[in-house]
């Protein structure tokens, strides 16, 4: 198993009836990075840069965002690297001071976007960095927590700005640097269609997504098997969004948690899904799956997915995929 596995490495990321399927990989520190590449991942889909503010007391000048960004695209050699923006909130215990403590509800308070939006400079230095970083090899902008499109404005504003600051400035940046949404939000799912004219990507984050969708704490144990991706109204949610990125010719990716449990990777390639993100130690499980899809019978089947009214229903779709 462990030579095929080998094998399977340097294989290209088709499924069984020929379809490309892009398998990034959600990674963020170096060692995760070269295990990535080493393991044939067509990209970063996720890097978090969380953890460059939760090392240490002092906020991370541009400088030290920059050398980190720079080393993670020339570490991944000319493939895609996707920075998602600060995700911080009181959920993350920072030594900075930036997030707020003691909010009665973190997952529903000041985190991702709206904190970048509304702590001043924040924003700023973090997108110096990245910009700076895209002279290196192409790079793509993910905003977390999008809940409406006045936050995608105000920060393509500022980052049109940036670029503009950076060229004056003599900095070699990328004539085009990508700005997509995580799509974790509900009404940000919901609402798409009146603001994906404003986006280059989506990224779904289902670890938030159905967090939200059925008020299921992702991290609360007691509620049991409540926080999945098995569930109408999930499903339902995905498909849409889904389908009006390929109306719209924009690439969407998942990259929650569920993304990398082959076990779903079927469903998700029904669902319309073709650029998965996934922890580096799940990449060769989840291409390996894909290879033994057939791309074409998943999504023609679809619709019977959807009429699914319960669990069990969706559980016995599955079933069946794996018997044909
Ligand atoms: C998600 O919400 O699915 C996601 C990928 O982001 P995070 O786990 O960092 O919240
Ligand atoms: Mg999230």
């Amino acid at each position: 198993d462990q030579r095929e596995l080998n094998r399977l490495r340097r294989q290209p990321n088709r499924s069984r009836d020929d379809v490309s399927i892009q398998v990034h990989a959600n990674a963020e520190s170096r060692e995760g990075v070269a295990e990535a590449h080493a393991l044939g991942a067509t990209g970063i889909g996720l890097y978090r840069t969380e953890f460059l503010f939760l090392r240490s007391n002092d906020l991370p000048e541009e400088q030290e965002q920059f050398q980190a960004y720079r080393d993670l695209v020339l570490g991944m050699s000319g493939r895609p690297v996707t920075i998602r923006t600060l995700d911080l909130g009181a959920d993350k215990a920072d030594r900075t001071g930036l997030a707020l403590r003691d909010e009665p509800n973190p997952a529903m308070g000041m985190r991702g976007i709206r904190l970048s939006l509304a702590r001043t400079g924040l924003l700023e230095t973090q997108l110096r960095a990245i910009l700076r970083a895209s002279g290196y090899g192409p790079v793509r902008i993910l905003l977390p927590m999008v809940t409406m499109r006045e936050e995608v404005r105000a920060v393509r504003a500022e980052l049109d700005r940036i670029a503009a600051e950076l060229r004056r400035e003599g900095h070699e940046i990328a004539p085009h640097v990508a700005l997509g949404t995580m799509i974790e939000v509900p009404a940000a799912a919901i609402a798409l269609s009146g603001f994906i004219s404003d986006i280059d990507f989506v990224a779904i984050g289902t670890n938030d997504l159905i967090q939200y969708l059925l008020a299921a704490d992702r991290n609360n144990d007691a509620l049991g098997e409540l926080h999945t991706l098995l569930h109408p109204a999930v499903l339902r949610v995905m498909r849409d969004v889904l389908l009006l990125a390929k109306k719209h010719a924009i690439p969407a990716s998942v990259c929650g948690e569920i993304a990398g449990d082959a076990r779903f990777s079927p469903l998700l390639l029904a669902l319309g899904l073709e650029e998965f993100s996934v922890h580096p130690s799940s990449l060769l499980e989840v291409r390996r799956t894909i290879r033994s899809c057939d791309v074409h019978a998943l999504r023609a089947s679809a619709p019977s997915l959807m009429r699914a009214r319960d669990r069990a229903q969706i559980e016995q779709w599955m079933q069946r995929q794996l018997a044909s």
